[in-house]
């Protein structure tokens, strides 16, 4: 048998006693050799933030010059809590901990570089003190620093990528660790050395880019639900598990705000044919989701439903004639020019709408913009998604959506089927986001 990645989420490792349980799931599969990757300490219950919440408000007071002090110790205290409860020195820990109160003095360049690398020592930390554990308890690991990932990104700060021809460089100086490597996710570097991020939630890239890398058998997501589920569980705490999806719908479902899984992760292994399977490290022997190369229908032509909150709608109509092909080229150039991603749009001859996650950076955008269009902004909207294989070719399931929602008295706005026809996407004002999405799900799911 082949091997296999582990990507273990932040409420995995959240405390002693949780990376305790990774452990276990670790040893009973030391026979796939494992490449592990791990997240940030996450939220454990005991009402503190995640730790890469906790390093943004310390990158922030630092970098305005404001007392960080107690906000370091706050880190600190969690950390060591954890040590101590895994039965570890702290002084193992120190010379890690030492580099991010470095860092965190560091503030005279760019603020999303400095952000970054504060960002950085969240996974630095915990795959430290992982890899620690494990061998403390014989399970021979080692933890991969920053240095030795070969994670090169563009400098695109807090949002990075890998180019596909650099996928293969991954991990490439440990090619042939005999350990079982730890290995930090969400970062990465640039060509010349300064530390990037690649999203939040990016994590779950590491793990497809590491698998890519080592053409793995299986990429497994352990998070802290039993698998994908039909609608956010947190809207619909019933709405079913998806036992298996194809790499294109799941990339629909991640684009459109399905959480569990960080939009990056399908293309890394869709491109290798690798399946992406979901997992529960609260519950291990729990059924999951398997994300992979093979289009099932179900009897539902809708078979997910996914949501993106607090979007903003831009409206831009043509100023002057430029013919359809120059306007819509100058609109992208502006986006592109400013890195801000587009989700959503429709189009006609003179005018464009479009979506955006939010408004940062899109002052100078919209200000761009304004040199050949008249703009507007809607905000307070949010982006339903409808998914599944079946829609291909099935006529009436539009008709079925919105008469749905017009049933349901929701107003949509901004339709777009995706080229893969395996989608219907639209838009509705946050406040009707809720009865939307329930109207649906009983409508056409459940
Ligand atoms: P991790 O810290 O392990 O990366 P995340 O918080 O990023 O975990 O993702 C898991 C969460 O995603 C779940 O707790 C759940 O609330 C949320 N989520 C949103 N949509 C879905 C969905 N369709 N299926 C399962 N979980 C979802
Ligand atoms: N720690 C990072 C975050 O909280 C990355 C991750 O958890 O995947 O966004
Ligand atoms: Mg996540």
């Amino acid at each position: 048998m082949g091997r296999i990645v582990m990507k273990f989420g932040g409420s995995s490792v959240a405390s002693a006693q949780r990376i305790t349980a990774v452990a276990d799931i670790v040893r009973s599969r030391l026979d796939r050799r494992p490449l592990v990757v791990v997240s940030a300490v996450g939220v454990s219950g005991d009402g503190e933030p995640k730790i890469t919440d906790q390093l943004e408000t310390l990158a922030e007071l630092a970098n305005s010059h404001r007392p960080y002090e107690e906000n370091l110790d706050r880190i600190r205290v969690k950390h060591k809590k954890v040590v101590r409860e895994l039965g570890l020195k702290w002084e193992a820990v120190s010379p890690v901990w030492k580099k991010l109160l470095a860092a965190v003095k560091d503030v005279d360049r760019p603020y999303r570089e400095f952000l970054d690398e504060v960002f950085s020592f969240g996974e630095r930390l915990s795959s430290f003190i992982i890899a620690e554990a494990f061998s403390s308890w014989g399970i021979p690991a080692r933890c991969a620093d920053v240095s030795e990932l070969g994670i090169l990104t563009n400098e695109n700060f807090q949002d990075a990528s890998v180019a596909p021809e650099n996928e293969s460089k991954v991990l490439a100086a440990l090619r042939d660790e005999e350990k079982i490597l730890v290995v930090p996710g969400f970062v990465g570097h640039t060509a010349d050395g300064r530390i990037t991020t690649l999203g939040r939630g990016g994590s779950d890239y590491t793990a497809a880019l590491v698998g890519s890398a080592f053409e793995v058998d299986e990429i497994q997501i352990w998070t802290d639900v039993s698998g994908m589920r039909s609608t956010d569980p947190r809207l619909i705490p019933d709405a079913e598990r998806l036992d298996v999806i194809s790499f294109d719908e799941a990339k629909e479902l991640a684009a459109f705000g399905a959480k569990v899984l960080h939009p990056k992760t399908i293309e890394p292994a869709m491109r290798k044919n690798i399946p992406v399977v979901i997992l529960n490290s609260f519950k291990p022997a729990d059924a999951g989701t398997t994300i992979r190369n093979e289009r099932v229908k179900q009897n539902t032509v809708i078979k997910a439903i996914a949501h993106k909150s607090g979007v903003a709608r831009i409206n831009i109509e043509s100023t002057r004639m430029l013919g359809s092909a120059g306007y819509m080229a100058r609109i992208f150039t502006v986006f592109a020019k400013h890195q801000v991603d587009i989700d959503v749009m429709a189009t006609t001859e003179v005018s464009v709408s479009l979506t955006v996650n939010s408004m940062r950076r899109m002052d100078r955008v919209i200000e761009e913009l304004r040199e050949f269009s008249n703009v507007s902004v809607d905000e307070g909207k949010t982006i339903i998604c409808t998914v599944g294989e079946g829609m291909r070719h099935t006529p009436g399931v539009s008709g079925r959506v919105f008469s749905t929602l017009g049933t349901a008295g929701v107003n949509v706005e901004l339709i777009s089927q995706g080229g893969s026809e395996i989608n219907i996407t639209f838009m509705v004002d946050d406040k009707d986001a809720e009865r939307a999405i329930r109207a649906l799900y009983y409508s056409c799911i459940s």
